[in-house]
């Protein structure tokens, strides 16, 4: 795969690397997970070549590249959790782990043959619109060229967050994110603090537990957990999906519609929701018999309004001799040691991150300029916000993929991704068909959408009372959809020009 700035011309009369003319491209994608991957797919399918990928690390997968820490699996069932076009018969378990996540999507872009346009070691460095040009500057940590039309694909999850912690940047000991796991450092026999009890946390806790000397589990919120589900898929299975896809079909639209039924308990009828929070406590009681550890797990908000987490093996980790769960507030580290609230300290040779993303303030946000030199980070202020997730008032010719108010709590990711493509190739079509150079959302589109959204919002689980990472840094929840996703759906199939600004030209795509 190609891995340095080889742009196609987009006429022949200006050429790449001459020092007069920057190379061109008609379309830039950044990000090579679902979403720039499933976006690459598309553009080919539909016979267009001209675009790049530009990727800052070394191989496709995005979330499933990055995250490699012991443990790491899909929490949506993997028949669901793929590409609809691209079944994958042989998934091992029903919810995979990440090296066969990731092996899938680095088959999806060998089969798809998206190698020719990934540009790996790529970073994304800056995006100037120019009003003049009407192209986007593209800068990145290997060259800079000029876009028609910038795809955004850099994911929700894919910028770690470092906790506020004074004295934490200068831990004398081995300190790494679950996001960027240390392979290289043994943790057996140390004395390890993870913070956060999150997501990733509750996978990899019980997975390293067994090894370490000591660890120290910091909680912050105690999250709901509800029993895993997970198997091995059996052979048989495998068989049936492979002669006969048409069973695993429908085994995926099962799923979906189970899944979906959830957002009557989290969205519509609140109080629906409730039986899962009375399972969710005889699992916490199974497992762990101490009173006082089982109050610290109990969580104090309702079921849902925190990512529902699924775990068989977290509370039984918890209650093994060498792990302490602490809940005083982390206020400093200094040297090895961790300094409480209380003033009491533990000393550690390594501390683990276990807390999440830059989900509503991503970094890629203070990057990208569209008109008047203004940062999306800029206009979005303390809540960021997009049409249809997708489009953004200002920055003429970028669509994002996963953008504001896109995120699930119940159901996959892949299924609102692919739901974005469909839209973003529609408007590529009415582009081309009509001539179109520049295509713009209307602002009080985007403030009419927002507000329906946060309407939406209200009355839900989500917006009982707990602080999240759904929320932005003004309250409001600007990462999940309110909605059955099907709905999403039916609003992405078709790209209504109408709502949008066009100015004629020549076309952004052909
Ligand atoms: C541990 C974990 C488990 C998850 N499990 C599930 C699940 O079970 N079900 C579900 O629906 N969702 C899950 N998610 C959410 C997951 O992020 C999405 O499902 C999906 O993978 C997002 O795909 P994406 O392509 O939009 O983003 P990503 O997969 O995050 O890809 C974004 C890519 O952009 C690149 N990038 C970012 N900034 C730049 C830059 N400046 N320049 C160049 N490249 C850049 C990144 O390197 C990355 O490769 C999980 C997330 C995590 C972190």
């Amino acid at each position: 795969m190609a891995d340095t700035l080889e742009l196609v011309p987009e006429d022949p009369s200006e050429t790449a690397g001459d020092g007069a003319k920057p190379a061109h491209v008609r379309i830039a994608i950044v990000g090579a997970g679902f979403s720039g991957i499933g976006m690459a797919i598309r553009l080919r399918e539909a016979g267009i070549e001209d675009f790049v990928i530009l990727e800052r690390a070394d191989d496709v997968g995005g979330t499933w590249e990055a995250n490699t820490y012991p443990g790491c699996q899909c929490d949506v069932p993997s028949h669901l959790y793929s590409f609809s076009f691209q079944p994958n018969p042989t998934w091992t378990r029903t919810y995979s782990l990440q090296p066969e996540i990731w092996a899938y999507l680095r088959r999806c872009s060998e089969r798809y043959r998206i190698g020719p346009h990934l540009r790996f070691g790529h970073e994304l460095t800056g995006a100037r619109w120019d009003e003049g040009e009407r192209r986007w500057h593209v800068e990145t940590s290997r060259g800079s060229f000029v876009a028609r039309l910038l795809i955004d694909a850099t994911g929700p999850l894919s910028h770690p967050a470092t906790p506020p912690i004074r004295g934490l940047r200068r831990f004398e000991g081995k300190l790494f994110h679950s996001a960027s796991w240390d392979h290289d450092h043994d943790l057996t026999g140390e004395r390890v603090a993870v913070i956060g009890t999150g997501a990733s946390a509750i996978q990899f806790v019980p997975k390293i537990q067994p090894h370490v000397g000591q660890m120290h589990v910091f909680q912050r919120t105690a999250p709901w957990i509800m029993p895993h589900t997970d198997r091995p898929t059996s052979r048989f299975e495998r068989q049936l999906y492979r002669r006969l896809p048409i069973a695993q079909k429908l085994v995926r639209t099962a799923v979906y519609w189970t899944r979906e039924s959830y957002v009557v308990g989290f969205a519509k009828q609140p109080k629906m929701a409730r039986p899962a929070e009375g399972i969710a406590k005889l699992h916490l009681r199974r497992h762990v018999r101490d009173r006082e550890l089982r109050r610290k797990l109990q969580p104090d908000f309702r079921l849902g309004c925190k990512r529902v987490l699924l775990s068989n093996e977290w509370y039984r980790a918890l209650t093994k001799p060498n792990v302490e769960l602490v809940t005083e507030q982390i206020v400093a580290v200094e040297g090895r040691d961790i300094v409480l609230a209380d003033g009491t300290r533990r000393e550690v040779d390594t501390i683990i991150l276990g807390t999440g993303f830059h989900v509503t303030d991503p970094p890629t946000a203070k990057l990208v300029r569209g008109r008047g030199g203004v940062t999306l980070a800029e206009a979005a202020g303390s809540s960021p916000r997009a049409y249809l997730g997708t489009a953004m008032a200002g920055f003429p010719n970028v669509l994002r993929i996963i953008g504001p108010n896109t995120g699930l709590g119940h159901n996959s990711m892949v299924y609102m991704i692919e739901s974005q493509l469909e839209y973003i190739m529609d408007a590529i079509r009415t582009i081309d068909e009509r001539g179109i150079e520049t295509v713009e959302i209307r602002p009080e589109v985007v403030e009419a959408f927002n507000e329906e959204v946060q309407e939406l919002h209200e009355g839900t689980v989500w917006s009982s009372g707990c602080s999240s990472w759904y929320l932005d840094a003004s309250g409001r929840n600007t990462t999940l959809w309110p909605d059955f996703t099907f709905r999403f759906r039916q609003r992405t199939r078709h790209f209504d020009a109408d709502n949008y600004e066009l100015r004629v030209g020549s076309p952004v795509a052909s």
